[in-house]
């Protein structure tokens, strides 16, 4: 499935409503280039699991985890652009983020995570079209 917003806030949006499909363990991954649209996306979504603070890039920290006030779950959202070496991604223990049922992982630049990505998982691919106009290429993996 694709669609191009037409804003940011459109991509919010459209976040916002796929958030209401998901649940505990699920993963979504995002890719595209800077500026494409990956973190706008995941404060849509945080939005739409009711996360009422405000979702800033973990660019530094590499995650930040937000639990959700209305059920047992915690969305966590991870950012591998500072990560250089496949063999440094190995060592964040990724797996037991998305491994636990009371996580809901959304992960920024998740090609750096290729090899350890389970299947299972919904891709989402960002492209810059226009200044305000992103493709947005969703698929599920199983
Ligand atoms: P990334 O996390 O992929 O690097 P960001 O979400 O941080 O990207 O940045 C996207 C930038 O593009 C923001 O400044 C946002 O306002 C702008 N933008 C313009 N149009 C759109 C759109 N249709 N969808 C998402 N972001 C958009
Ligand atoms: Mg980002």
């Amino acid at each position: 499935m694709q669609l191009i917003t037409k804003s940011s806030d459109e991509t919010k949006k459209f976040a916002a409503e796929f958030a209401k499909n998901l649940k505990g363990r699920d993963l979504v991954c995002l890719y595209g280039d800077l500026g494409s649209g990956k973190t706008t996306f995941v404060q849509g979504l945080a939005e739409g699991l009711g996360v009422k603070k405000r979702v800033l890039s973990p660019t530094f920290v590499f995650v930040r985890i937000y639990p959700l006030e209305s059920r047992k779950l915690r969305l966590v959202h991870i950012d591998l652009y500072r990560v250089e070496k496949p063999e440094d991604t190995d060592s964040l223990g990724l797996d037991e983020f998305w491994s636990d049922p009371e996580n809901i992982v959304v992960i920024e630049w998740a090609e750096k995570a290729e090899g350890l990505l389970p299947r299972n998982r919904t891709n989402i691919r960002f492209k810059y079209v226009s200044e305000d106009e992103r493709l947005v290429v969703i698929e599920k993996v199983i």
